[in-house]
């Protein structure tokens, strides 16, 4: 069934009120639209935990450092909609810019700490966006629980602490990364990849379970991490941004798994920004 698809907040808040005074939980997914599997998984893993189910599509102006980015960000909605159908959603929130951002908008949440490292220390300000919008759409949707992907692991752990220092009361949900076949991570950003990239993509996350596999045999990471930097440029990345091991709760960067850990990267290849993680561990 198609879901209906609601563009103001005041509609939104007089379709959850008879749900809220029913006592009836809201699961929220929120995304960027250009939906893929990935995406969808949330809804799954939402609906299976939920009386409710609200999809949010809205690409933030806020957390994009760069013009140029958000421009050619794919915008999908017809397309959207209709892969929602299947799920019996309750609704689609697509709200438009000032609707989330009216004359005179000037506060902003900040996470201190998480996002001084990784994606915040090459994306001025995205953190910021990104902790502001999803607290705006915790509280709009009243949502009890909300659903993001491993795949944007800093970004999934800085929704968990805000919500934590905010006093927000709701649940948020860790997801697995939803991958192709070839290993590539789903990523609405794949849609901008040459048929050639397409091809090389896969690499980064091939790299990174090589190189997951030797820190787990016990050698050391330094030499790891320069050869598979210099093997993923001869391939073709253009820069590799980070690949780093960091501690899963405070993403303290770490050179042994000796707490619970991840590999993360980020790498340029054709001029689009692609970020993967896995899990360290046997
Ligand atoms: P985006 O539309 O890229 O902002 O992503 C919206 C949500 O979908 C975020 O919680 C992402 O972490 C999640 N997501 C994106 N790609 C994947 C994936 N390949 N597997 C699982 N979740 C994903």
């Amino acid at each position: 069934m198609p879901a209906p698809i609601l563009r103001q907040l005041d509609v939104l808040r007089d379709t959850t009120l008879p749900w809220r005074l029913a006592g009836e939980t809201i699961g929220v997914v929120p995304t960027m639209g250009a939906l893929h599997d990935g995406h969808l998984s949330l809804v799954e893993a939402a609906k299976a935990a939920c009386d409710r189910v609200i999809v949010t599509i809205f690409v933030n102006p806020m957390q994009f450092n760069n013009p140029e980015d958000l421009e050619n960000y794919p915008r999908t909605e017809h397309d959207d909609a209709r892969k929602l159908e299947r799920f019996n959603i309750d609704a689609l929130y697509v709200p438009d810019g000032p609707q989330m951002y009216p004359d005179g908008f000037s506060s902003k949440v900040t996470v201190t700490g998480l996002t001084d490292v990784l994606c915040g220390a090459h994306r001025p300000g995205h953190f910021d966006g990104v902790a502001t919008v999803v607290a705006k759409l915790f509280l709009q949707t009243s949502a009890s629980d909300a659903f993001f992907g491993e795949k944007d692991f800093q970004q999934l752990q800085i929704v968990r602490r805000m919500a934590r220092d905010l006093d927000i009361p709701t649940i948020v949900h860790g997801c697995p990364t939803i991958r192709e076949i070839d290993g590539l991570a789903m990523s609405s950003r794949n849609l901008l990849l040459s048929d050639r990239a397409r091809v090389t993509a896969p690499r980064l996350h091939e790299e990174m379970e090589t190189m997951t596999a030797a820190i787990l045999d016990g050698a050391p990471f330094a030499p790891l991490q320069e050869a598979a930097v210099k093997r993923l440029e001869l391939a073709g990345f253009t820069k590799v941004e980070y690949l780093e091991m960091r501690a899963n709760d405070d993403l303290s960067l770490l050179d042994t798994p000796t707490r619970p850990a991840r590999l993360l990267a980020a790498a340029w290849l054709a001029g689009v920004r692609l970020i993967d993680n896995i899990a360290v561990e046997a």
